[in-house]
């Protein structure tokens, strides 16, 4: 970690009081010196002392969704004090079920939509905080255990392809509970962050970041801050505001609109036995998708997706219209049948789905110091693709990993870019490559899919995902793709495979189409809409 002030600077610091924001920043310039400096072990009470006011901690984490939780497990059992900041409110107690009923959490829109758990969220913290796998799978969540699908013997390495099925509110409770239990981590809910505080580096152009400021007026001074503000976070902006060179930041339109609904299955009723990795069909039908999210305590959702175009479809929002478009998808018949299962929320809807990919190191250094952003705020993509909470999750273990071993500011800014940057570039460019030649598929242009040459992106998700069930090291290839725990590239670079999966689509024809058409969709809705 940089520069740290020493219990004794934390103490006139306090007895300063609120008037000692200049002396904030004369000493934040030491902290942009980049020396490397040991703190004495704090006490519960220096950290507690940031809740009532104004203070300085190891690490200020903004936003407790699945990033930020993570880093601030991560940082408080490296032995660092942290602070979470959230705007959202305090979390109630309850089991799964009432968790995901009254967990109110307006700061996180998509907070209730399905969300799968892949392998590499699984083995970050079967390494990192196994008392969390273990609280989720306590809480009722399944293990999705994707080896025992594969066709041929199984291998050591094969035990990662495991998935977790769960809610995302109780996915999300384990690690709140784990965070809350940590004396070195002082939780502020209620807590909007409004602004940065910062320091010129002695580096050119770099903006040493200090601290952070809240909506209850509190300057609270931090060695790093970390930005886990999802999605939306305005950090960037606030970075403009202080000066710091613009950084690298790419958007893709996802070109999706989700429409999904949780349901939970009849007492006495199983589970369709669906031989796909994620335990739920999915698909597509030439103008829109399906994919159907398997989750914890007997509950799943089915997501139906439409591009932006589909205006008549958007009709799916209207519970009756989605349950009559479900039962026409013969694949989820099974699944949301009334003798089946239950509706227990009405109809989800979300838009405005984008990529991006962001980085605060532009030609080999960082535009800004003592400021990481991690997990959406980092890269977010294509939620289908279901990649955004395990990279949250590896990001936050990730940065108080490198933090640990860094010199200063910088180096953590380098590390951290040096460990997650290219990875987060190249998942970037995946999804948004498959997201742009779906859209172009379903907007008629003659692809083949079976072709790599003309889209590789939908010759892997149609052509190669579907050879996988009959050649053992395809599929293997593939599950470890899906739970990102190879490079986003390792298949495509795999000749043998590849060639193998074409060979293996050629045997079998073009893949089948499902039902229904569009046509007959849109009768069906109309009918349950009259
Ligand atoms: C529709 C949808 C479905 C998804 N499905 C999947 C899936 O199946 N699998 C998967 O892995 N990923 C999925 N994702 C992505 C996944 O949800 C995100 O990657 C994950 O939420 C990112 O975590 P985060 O901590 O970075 O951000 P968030 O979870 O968004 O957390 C941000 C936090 O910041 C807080 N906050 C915001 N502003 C402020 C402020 N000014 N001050 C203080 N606090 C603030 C919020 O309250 C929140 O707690 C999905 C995303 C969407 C949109």
């Amino acid at each position: 970690m940089p520069g740290s002030l020493s219990l004794k600077s934390v103490q006139s610091f306090w007895v300063s009081g609120f008037l000692a924001i200049w002396p904030v920043f004369h000493e934040s310039r030491a902290v942009c010196g980049f020396r490397r400096v040991v703190r004495a072990a704090p006490t519960a009470q220096d950290v507690g002392r940031v809740a009532n006011g104004s203070g300085r901690v190891d690490v200020a984490v903004l936003g407790g969704g699945l990033a930020g939780l993570s880093a601030s497990l991560a940082f408080a059992r490296r032995g660092r004090r942290v602070i979470l900041l959230d705007r959202d409110g305090l979390v109630e107690d309850g089991n799964a079920d009432e968790l995901f009923e009254r967990w109110d959490r307006p700061g996180i829109a998509h907070f209730r939509q399905p969300h799968n758990f892949l392998g590499l969220a699984r083995s970050v913290l079967l390494d990192e905080a196994p008392d969390v796998l273990d609280a989720v799978l306590g809480l009722g969540a399944l293990e999705n255990r994707q080896y025992e699908l594969l066709p041929g013997e199984a291998q050591p390495q094969d035990e990662s392809l495991v998935s977790i099925c769960a809610r995302r509110p109780v996915f999300e409770i384990a690690l709140r509970r784990a965070v809350e239990a940590e004396p070195k981590i002082n939780v502020e809910a209620d807590t909007r962050v409004v602004g940065l505080m910062a320091a010129k580096a002695p580096r050119e152009g770099a903006v040493c970041v200090t601290g952070v400021r809240t909506d209850r007026g509190q300057e609270i001074e931090a060695d790093l801050v970390v930005d886990a503000l999802g999605r939306t976070s305005p950090v960037v902006s606030w970075l403009d505001s202080l000066g710091a060179r613009p950084p690298l930041e790419r958007r893709a339109e996802c070109g999706l609109l989700y429409y999904s609904r949780h349901f939970r299955f009849r007492p006495g009723v199983e589970m369709p036995a669906v031989p796909a990795l994620l335990r739920g069909p999915r698909g597509e039908i030439g103008y829109m998708a399906f994919s159907v999210f398997v989750e914890d305590n007997r509950t799943f959702a089915p997501v139906l997706m439409i591009p932006p175009w589909e205006r008549e479809l958007r009709a799916l929002r209207f519970d009756e219209a989605y349950m009559a478009a479900a039962l026409s998808i013969p694949a989820l018949v099974p699944w949301v049948h009334p003798d089946q299962s239950e509706p227990i929320t009405s109809v989800l809807p979300m838009g405005s789905l984008q990529n991006l990919h962001r980085s605060l190191v532009m030609d080999g250094e960082p535009v800004a110091v003592g400021i990481q952003p991690i997990g959406d705020a980092l890269c977010h993509t294509n939620p289908t693709f279901a990649y955004g909470a395990s990279l949250s999750i590896r990001h936050g273990f990730r940065l108080a990993r490198v933090a640990d071993g860094a010199n200063d500011a910088r180096a953590i800014a380098l590390a951290f870019d040096d460990a997650v940057g290219a990875d987060a570039a190249a998942r970037f460019d995946a999804v948004s490559a498959e997201d742009r030649d779906r859209l172009r598929l379903w907007q008629g242009e003659p692809i083949d899919v079976r072709e790599p040459g003309d889209s590789m992106a939908l010759f892997l998700r149609m052509t190669v995902y579907a050879a996988a069930a009959k050649d053992p090291d395809l599929f293997r290839a593939v599950a470890r793709r899906v739970n990102l725990l190879d490079p986003p590239d390792a298949l495509e670079r795999d000749q043998t495979l590849m060639e193998r999966a074409q060979q293996i689509a050629g045997d079998g024809g073009p893949p089948p189409r499902s039902r229904p058409e569009r046509a007959e969709l849109l009768e069906v809705i109309a009918q349950a809409r009259s």
